[in-house]
């Protein structure tokens, strides 16, 4: 991994952020070739999901499948972060239990320990004061110990965590460390920043699309099945930010949140796993270190426990080989988040099925009346750029570039790059002259470099190790007979085509033919 992370600050793909300051944990920068790269990747989920759904593939109902973009803002009203369970679930220090799952505000767990602190090698018994364990515990402390005193989890030394036998769980020790103070950055919106004025950076970009349902199904012609997708800042305070960019602080995600009627979100959760798992190999990630992995209904969040499930599609990164580790979550969140903000905003959030429902004497439908239930596939664009440069980083010591990058080139950042063999013989007219037609057809998808100087030898190593697909030189028989030399990062081969053939082999190498 300090192979890659090296090469991304060399090449100016990813740079640690406020470096000069000594940077900021959790926090990272992307370069020139960085932020194209990210582009790119955005660029192709927004051509893959939003303007061509699936590529075209007709959805589980038959249909073309139906999505429609939004852009909403990082900042909403705090109510949204009350009725998606953020406040209160973020909002103090928490321990989880890895047993049951349940999690409990740290400052709310208390154990029954031995009267005046008399030795024992029998659990304490953890309880949160107020609810049916609080008794239960107590009963089986005072079996264990006869007299018992109540004693505050944090007042319990470290070393003894491995003995708290928290609420529910059948064996000690399973209660973790207490983390995630605020998992939302706090910030205040107006003058007078009072606490009146809080507000949050968005945790996650798909409450603002929940938020717009109504509206989207108002003012435009979408029914239901269809999908609302937008990608976007999100903000989180993890308390231990790490693994490069993998665990960060600030990062982006590219979401869906698909709405369907409640008897076909199976068929739907189906279908969004396959397009999904496809779209992540067809930019470069088709082979061994990728996979789809379905959560256990243990790790499904309480809302999940009825759906079709939660699979997450996970990259086999240097850092968690030989495990993977998550780049997008695919979830049936059943009817959970229209529910949520229709009861805290008391706003109306059904949808009128007006093809659903009994069939009536003059042959029209009743219609029907419900909460649709969503399917989100929800990914991370941060992440994606990760792997697709750990996957595209390669070691070859027989090349002149010991290092390079195998990026597909839909995704790759430079497109082309164009070379004069030598500065003479009107070579470097024509390579100028070449580049300026790239230029003008295919900067819009990256870079074509022009790059005059040097032995050709370096220019080409230096083409590999940021990741550029194919090099035109302009040589002595190009000024001859018209041709130009292309080189393949991948093989190092080349071959000769005529000039005017340039662009057009190009297009069809990058997918833009036609
Ligand atoms: P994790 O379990 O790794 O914390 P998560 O399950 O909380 O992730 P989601 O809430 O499902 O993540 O977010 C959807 C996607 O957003 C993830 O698949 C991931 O790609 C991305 N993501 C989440 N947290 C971060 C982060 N701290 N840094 C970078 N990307 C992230």
């Amino acid at each position: 991994m300090d192979k890659i992370m090296a090469l991304s600050k060399r090449r100016g793909f990813i740079y640690q952020a406020s470096e000069i300051y000594g940077g900021l944990n959790g926090f990272w920068d992307y370069g020139p070739l960085g932020a194209q790269l990210k582009k790119n990747l955005r660029d192709a989920w927004w051509q893959d999901v939003v303007m061509n759904p699936a590529n075209g593939a007709l959805g589980p109902d038959g249909q073309p499948v139906s999505i429609v973009p939004l852009d909403t803002c990082i900042i909403q009203h705090p109510k949204v972060w009350e009725a998606s369970g953020h406040t209160s679930t973020f909002n103090d220090p928490m321990v989880d239990c890895r047993e049951t799952k349940a999690r409990y505000r740290f400052d709310h767990v208390h154990v029954y320990a031995p009267k005046g602190g008399a030795p024992t090698d029998k659990p304490f018994f953890a309880f949160v004061q107020g609810t049916p364990s609080e008794a239960k515990q107590k009963k089986k402390a005072e079996k264990a110990f006869g007299e018992v005193e109540v004693v505050a989890l944090s007042e319990v030394p470290k070393e003894r965590w491995e003995r708290v036998l928290a609420p529910d769980a059948e064996k000690v020790g399973s209660l973790t460390e207490p983390r995630a103070f605020n998992l939302m950055f706090k910030t205040y919106v107006g003058a007078t920043a009072t606490e009146d004025d809080v507000a949050y950076l968005r945790p996650e970009t798909a409450q603002g699309m929940f938020v717009q349902f109504k509206n989207v199904v108002d003012t435009t012609r979408v029914k239901v099945p269809f999908g609302i997708a937008q990608t976007g800042k999100a903000f989180r305070n993890e308390v231990t930010p790490r693994n490069f960019t993998f665990r960060s602080r600030e990062f982006e995600q590219m979401e869906i949140e698909f709405f369907c009627h409640p008897d076909e979100a199976r068929g739907w959760y189906e279908f969004w796993r396959q397009t999904r798992l496809a779209w992540w190999k067809s930019i470069g990630l088709a082979g061994e270190n990728l996979l789809m992995r379905e959560q256990t209904r243990d790790e499904l969040a309480h809302y999940a426990k009825d759906g079709a499930g939660t699979s997450d599609i996970e990259y086999k990164f240097p850092f968690t080989a030989p495990g993977f580790g998550e780049i997008e979550g695919i979830a049936h969140r059943a009817d959970f988040d229209l529910a949520t903000h229709q009861k805290h905003a008391r706003a109306k959030l059904e949808y009128f099925d007006a093809e659903r429902g009994e069939l009536m004497p003059n042959g029209a439908r009743k219609g029907e009346r419900y909460l649709p239930h969503v399917i989100e596939p929800s990914a991370g664009l941060d992440r994606g750029v990760l792997a697709i440069l750990c996957e595209a980083y390669k070691e070859d010591p027989s090349r002149a570039s010991p290092e390079l990058l195998l990026l597909n080139p839909r995704i790759a950042p430079i497109k082309a790059a164009v070379f004069p063999l030598v500065q003479k013989e009107g070579m470097p007219e024509i390579a100028a002259n070449l580049h300026r037609e790239l230029a003008g057809r295919f900067a819009r998808h990256g870079f074509i470099e022009h790059d005059p100087k040097q032995a050709i030898g370096k220019r080409y190593a230096r083409m590999d190790e940021a990741g550029c697909p194919y090099c035109f030189t302009v040589d002595g028989e190009t000024v001859t007979h018209q041709t130009v030399t292309v080189r393949d990062r991948d093989t190092g081969a080349q071959e000769r085509i005529a000039i005017d053939r340039v662009s057009g082999f190009l297009a069809e190498k990058l997918g833009l033919a036609g």
